[in-house]
This record gives C-alpha cells, sequence and structure tokens, in this order.
C-alpha cells in the first residue's frame, strides 16, 4: 500500500497546527456525509462532546483523542482517517464492512479551548477512572459500557523530551498496551494489544526507523487504559511525539494516520492469532533525554570566577490570540552529560551576556550573547 499517497489524498486539510478545537471540528462534523454525528454530553463548562459513528463490521472499535486538551495531533489523524472511511475506495468498502467505529474527538473540548492538559476542573481525566468525578470521564466510561468494544484506541500527544530508547532519535511515535495488574503480567487481553503495536511499529519503521517508542507499563488503575485492559478490552495508547523540527505535528500526524491504517488492516487480516509478543518488547522504551535546545561550552561568570557550561532551553507552548507560541525557556544549566538536544550548538567557550545584568536566570525566557557576534533569540542563533 503506498501510505504516503493515501495520506495525501486523504488529509483533511481543515485541521493544522497545534491549537484545535471545537471550532475547528464542528464544520467538519456537520457537513460529514456517510456515518452518524452525535453530541453525546457536555463538559464541564457546558462545551458538546460528539461521537462519530460508522461501519456495520463485527469488530467493534473505541476510538477517542484529546483526552488531555492540548493533545491535538491524534485529533488530526483521526480525521484524516476518517477522510478514508468516506472515500468510497475499495479499502474504505472493506473497513466498513469489518469494524464498527465509534470515535469520540476531543473528549475535553474545556482542556482543548484553554490549550491545558487537564479539564475545567483541573483534573486529569486520565487519572479518573476510579472515582469517576467528572462529566468527561464518566461519558467515555458510559460510551464503553454501552458499544463494548473489542479494541480501544486511547489517542495523545506527548512531549519533546522522549528518545526512542538510549538513542538520539526522537521517539516521534510511541505505544503502550498498558498493564492490567501490578505484576504486568500478560494475559490474552494484553497480548492483543502488543501484537497490534507490533504490526503497526512494522510498518512505522520503513517510514520512520528507530523513531518508535514503548511507553512504561506501570499499572495504575486511574488511567483509562489500564481500567479498560482490567476490564477485558485490548486497549492501545498511542502517543504522538516529536519529528524532527516539525513542532506544529504534520509530519508526526501523518504517521499516526499510518499507524492506525496498517494496526487495523493486520486486526482482520490476522483475526488476531498471536502469540508472539517479543515483537512489542524489542521496541525501545521511551526515555526522558531530549531538550528542545542545547547550548555547549557557554563561558559564564559565576561567584566571581569563569566557568564553561552548558545551557537547555525548552520551549513552553502559550495560547496567544487562538494561536500556540513556543517560547524557549531556559530550563537547565550544567553537565547535561545524559541529555540530547534537538538543535545542538557549540558555543566553543563563547563568553555570555545578555541585556541585563549578564547573570542567565532559569525557568526564563532569555535573549543573549555568545561573544560579539552571535545573539540567541527564542533559542536560535542569529548571526
Ligand atoms: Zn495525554
Amino acid at each position: 500500500m503506498d501510505f504516503e499517497k493515501l495520506f495525501e489524498d486523504s488529509k483533511q486539510k481543515a485541521l493544522s497546527g497545534r491549537y484545535i478545537t471545537l471550532k475547528n471540528i464542528e464544520p467538519i462534523l456537520a457537513s460529514n456525509k456517510k456515518g452518524i454525528v452525535a453530541e453525546i454530553g457536555k463538559s464541564v463548562e457546558e462545551r458538546s462532546i460528539y461521537s462519530y459513528q460508522i461501519g456495520t463490521g463485527k469488530i467493534k472499535i473505541l476510538m477517542w483523542s484529546q483526552m488531555h486538551g492540548n493533545e491535538s495531533t491524534t485529533t488530526k489523524a483521526l480525521f484524516d482517517f476518517l477522510n478514508v472511511l468516506n472515500s468510497d475506495s475499495e479499502l474504505a468498502n472493506k473497513f466498513l464492512e469489518e469494524y464498527t467505529f465509534y470515535c469520540i474527538p476531543i473528549l475535553n473540548p474545556d482542556g482543548a479551548k484553554n490549550y491545558t492538559r487537564v479539564n475545567a476542573n483541573e483534573i486529569d481525566l486520565n487519572r479518573d477512572f476510579q472515582n469517576l468525578t467528572q462529566p468527561e470521564s464518566n461519558l467515555l466510561m458510559q460510551v464503553y459500557k454501552d458499544f463494548k468494544p473489542d479494541f480501544c484506541y486511547n489517542l495523545h500527544d506527548q512531549r519533546t523530551i522522549f528518545a526512542a530508547g538510549n538513542t538520539q532519535n526522537p521517539a516521534t511515535v510511541s505505544f503502550l498496551a498498558p498493564s492490567y495488574n501490578d505484576a504486568r503480567e500478560i494475559n490474552d487481553v494484553r497480548k492483543k494489544a502488543m501484537c497490534v503495536i507490533a504490526a503497526m511499529n512494522e510498518t512505522l519503521q520503513n517510514f520512520i526507523p528507530n523513531q518508535v517508542g514503548r511507553f512504561d507499563d506501570g499499572f495504575n488503575l486511574n488511567c483509562v487504559g489500564d481500567t479498560f485492559k482490567y476490564l477485558g478490552t485490548p486497549t492501545i495508547l498511542f502517543e504522538a511525539g516529536h519529528f524532527q523540527e516539525d513542532y506544529q505535528r504534520e509530519k508526526t500526524r501523518k504517521y499516526i494516520f499510518i499507524a492506525l491504517i496498517s494496526g487495523l488492516q493486520w486486526i482482520y487480516e490476522n483475526d488476531i492469532v498471536c502469540n508472539e509478543t517479543d515483537n512489542y518488547f524489542n521496541i525501545p522504551q521511551n526515555m526522558p533525554v531530549f531538550y528542545d535546545f542545547i547550548y555547549k561550552n557557554i563561558k559564564i561568570y559565576y561567584d566571581n570566577k569563569q566557568l564553561i557550561t552548558n545551557f537547555a532551553f525548552q520551549f513552553k507552548e502559550v495560547l496567544e490570540s487562538e494561536d500556540i507560541k513556543f517560547v524557549a525557556t531556559l530550563v537547565e544549566i550544567g553537565e547535561l552529560k545524559e541529555n540530547f538536544g534537538h538543535f545542538e550548538y557549540d558555543a566553543e567557550g563563547a563568553i555570555y551576556s545578555d541585556d541585563d545584568d549578564n547573570i542567565p536566570k532559569l525557568e526564563q525566557n532569555i535573549d543573549f550573547y555568545l561573544g560579539e557576534k552571535v545573539k540567541i533569540v527564542n533559542g536560535l542563533p542569529k548571526v
């Protein structure tokens, strides 16, 4: 299959960038021709939560995105995927014949609006699955009970800090087949999720070699994935991560799309005859080793002494007039031996100075000079 072409043909062009809210998806849902769109509930601040149901097949797939409001990449990929299902292609017909899809794009519309992980009560919905204190988590649990899915797809974004294993490769896509008990045992339910992940990984290696990671499988019944796994449904966590220089996550969006298509193809072709978990465990673990920028060998004056050190900056994502501004923030000064930067720069001993008091300040967005010729503005050097 030509995944690249399929993506280009299917891309939902009305969605782009990082700030995706109801305002963006409502017109798409309203113009939908196939499938059933419904408002299934309301958020804390009374925003609509929608479902999109399509297909008549016997395998039931429940997918939800943006349970963390600022994690929009998988919402984009989900709508790209829905365009495939609406295309009347051979692949679309096959999917609709094999599967019934129940999708909840933007489970947390208040968080999406405010560009926050949490909902309007500042609760992380993915830690609320024991107590179910929030309308959004309650709703998802109700849908789960009514729909009785064969698979759950839990769609998220992860930060830029993760590498795939002990490497300098960003974890562009990460997966997890969550545990269902503290011992992290593997039963048939968990094995099914592992096998689908292994299949998606195999396809993704053709596009992003060595940039697929596996998330930590520590058991936490407050998390939705662990809960649904515990209740007997294979659940797959998708984490859309960083691809080189792709802070808008328009490339990562494509890789999530490819993962969705390839995993679903694998499920109906194999009917989950799978006893092989090695391919899952061979996916390297996510390692939190990256910063967005590392500046090495900077000379600073500290306590009347000269010393050569390194700076690490991380982008803070700030919502400003309906757009996300990336603000490079100094987060670490020191050896940074175990770390990598998505952007790295060797100052070769150049002296640090700034327009203030020549003392670099943590947790701030600082512009500064290296020697006389180089100025660093929002993380990047301007000569
Ligand atoms: Zn998340």
